[in-house]
Parts: C-alpha cells; sequence; structure tokens
C-alpha cells in the first residue's frame, strides 16, 4: 500500500498513474484547497516575456494531454493564444528567436504571434473526474495518514510548513479575477502583461499577480486593483466581477518540478511552479518509474 498525501494536480496525478502501475494506494486529503483549485489552468507552450518555451514542454505535454483526455474529453480546451506586442524591440526579439519556436506559431501579424497547441484545463472539473477515477479503480480516500510508504504532494502549504526540512521554495501568491464583460466575444486567450482566459458565457478568467512575500494575506484590494489593471490592458468594455481568488504556486529551484527522498519521511513531489497541468502527469509516470518495483503491493 502507498499513501499519497495531498490531492491537488500533482497528488492526483502520482496516484492516479500509480494505479495504473498496478499498485494499490490511499489517498489523504486535508479538505484544504490548494493551488489546483485556484489555478486558470492556462497551458501556455510559450510564456514569459522573453519567448522562451516551457522547459521540456513538448515531452511533457506529450504525456500531459492523453493523460487528461482520458479521464474526459471535455476536461482541456485547445484555444489559440494570442500573445500581443508589447512595443517594437518586442517584435524584434520575436524576430531573432523565431527559428527556434515554428512548432508553436499559427500566425503571426500586427497583432502579436498566436501560439496553437494551448489551451486551458478545467482544474476543478479535473481533480473532480480525478477522484471519481481512483475511486472507480478501488482507491481509498481518508482524511487521516495511516503511515507507511508515503509520497508526499502537499503544496505550497507543505514546502512553508516545511514538510521536507532541507527543501528551500521561493512560492508566489496570485490572485486571480473572474469577470463577466457582456458583448465581448474574444475567444483566444490573450496575454501579454498577464493574460485572459475565455470561459464562456461571456465570463473571463484575468490574472495573475505575483507576491513573494505576505503569502498568507489570501485576496486583497491591490491585488484585485492589479488584476483589474491587467484585463483593462485588453479590452475597455464594462465589467463586472464575478469572483476573486488567491493561491500559493509552490515553487522550488528554476520552478521545475522535484521529486525528493528523505530517509525515514519518504518521498516528496512538490515544486510545480505556475505550471502545474503541463508537468503533473510526466512526474507522476516518473514517480512510477523511480520506485517501481520495489513498491509494488
Ligand atoms: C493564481 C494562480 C494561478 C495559476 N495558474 C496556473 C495556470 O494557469 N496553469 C498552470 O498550469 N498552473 C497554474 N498555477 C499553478 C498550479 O496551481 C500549481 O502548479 C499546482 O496547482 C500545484 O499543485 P500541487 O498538487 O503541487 O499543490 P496543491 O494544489 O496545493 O495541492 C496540495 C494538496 O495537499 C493538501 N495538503 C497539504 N498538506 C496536507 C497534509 N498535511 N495532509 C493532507 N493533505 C495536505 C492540500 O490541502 C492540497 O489539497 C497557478 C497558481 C496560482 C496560485
Amino acid at each position: 500500500m502507498i499513501e499519497v498525501i495531498g490531492f491537488g494536480i500533482a497528488g492526483a496525478c502520482v496516484a492516479l498513474q500509480l494505479q495504473r502501475a498496478g499498485h494499490v494506494v490511499r489517498v489523504v486529503d486535508d479538505g484544504k484547497r490548494g493551488s489546483s483549485h485556484v489555478a486558470a489552468g492556462l497551458v501556455n507552450p510559450v510564456g514569459g516575456r522573453n519567448f522562451e518555451p516551457s522547459w521540456e514542454v513538448a515531452d511533457a505535454w506529450a504525456i500531459a494531454l492523453p493523460f487528461y483526455q482520458e479521464l474526459g474529453a471535455e476536461l482541456f480546451q485547445q484555444l489559440p493564444i494570442l500573445r500581443g506586442w508589447r512595443d517594437e524591440k518586442d517584435r524584434e526579439k520575436f524576430a531573432r528567436k523565431r527559428g527556434d519556436l515554428e512548432q508553436w506559431i499559427e500566425k503571426v501579424d500586427d497583432e502579436g504571434v498566436t501560439w496553437k497547441g494551448g489551451g486551458w484545463l478545467d482544474c476543478a472539473a479535473f481533480l473532480k473526474v480525478a477522484k471519481e477515477a481512483f475511486r472507480a479503480r478501488g482507491g481509498e480516500v481518508s482524511e487521516r495518514a495511516r503511515g507507511g510508504l508515503q509520497v508526499w504532494c502537499t503544496g505550497a502549504a507543505g514546502l512553508m510548513r516545511g514538510d521536507f526540512l532541507e527543501i528551500a521554495h521561493r512560492s508566489a501568491k496570485g490572485e486571480i479575477l473572474t469577470v463577466k464583460v457582456p458583448g465581448w466575444d474574444e475567444g483566444r486567450i490573450l496575454t501579454r502583461n498577464g493574460w485572459v482566459l475565455p470561459i464562456g458565457a461571456e465570463c473571463y478568467r484575468v490574472g495573475a499577480t505575483y507576491e513573494w512575500d505576505e503569502l498568507d494575506s489570501g485576496c486583497t484590494a491591490e491585488g484585485r486593483a492589479k488584476v483589474e489593471a491587467i484585463l483593462r490592458t485588453f479590452t475597455e468594455r464594462e465589467y463586472e466581477v464575478m469572483d476573486h481568488v488567491s493561491g500559493i504556486r509552490p515553487i522550488i529551484h528554476r520552478s521545475r518540478p522535484v521529486i525528493y527522498h528523505e530517509e525515514g519521511r519518504g518521498w516528496m513531489v512538490n515544486g510545480l511552479g505556475s505550471k502545474g497541468v503541463i508537468y503533473a502527469p510526466r512526474v507522476g509516470l516518473e514517480v512510477v518509474t523511480l520506485l517501481g518495483g520495489d513498491l509494488k503491493s
């Protein structure tokens, strides 16, 4: 029996991949809502300011996409992502890097570059479906850890608590708004300084802030103002704020996922950073490979 502690995206993927490999798995979750409940689920192959593809994105996404699709065809929505130009220097920077980015380019025009292969995962729906699938395959869900072989997938809460003493982190709080923008029929994901993600019925998720101090401060008026300012860079239309959430991205060295073992403590899977959707299914597979035969129960 393997005990997976925490059922965010990391724990869900680890638990399901271990189950698929034939292990008997118990999941333990404290019911608090981690960042997986907050995440917009954006999958952007070339995020950031500098036109850098996300680390090993093609390999990771080749594992993740079929993993999500097998759980539910509707969980991942493929959408074009318009990365709007910031200024002339930005366009020149893109022109210099274009050669490395062709596989992700759908078109380039005066608005910006449109990436293909991205979209968004409905993270809340994924967690629900994943738990159902886990139970349907005989998995046990418990509120209490009972010990034995444990894989800790406790996200930022675990990093801040110091579940694994040697792991330093630089986690970052983020705030997101859901807004309704009557009459706006933008169907693409828009990014530039921040992003807007269409979720249907004239509603959009907008984000996100980055805050490295006061991680526990939750939703703030300042955060809301920053996100509303991001929205204003994309549309001047009237809008209504429907929801405001915050969470903490679990960030370890270089924002890359970490699988770590500590004698007497067990395994840790953490550090999914701001791109958990891309990396979690592959990390789950890596756990299976790493622990493989020793753990067969
Ligand atoms: C504002 C914001 C926007 C984001 N947007 C995106 C995005 O668009 N795309 C993307 O890919 N990623 C995004 N992310 C990042 C994404 O949320 C994370 O990479 C991912 O959710 C991390 O998953 P996790 O399972 O490691 O942690 P979590 O989701 O935090 O899950 C950890 C779980 O463990 C439980 N737990 C903790 N301690 C214990 C314990 N002692 N016992 C039992 N259970 C415990 C918690 O309650 C929680 O359920 C965003 C994050 C934030 C904050």
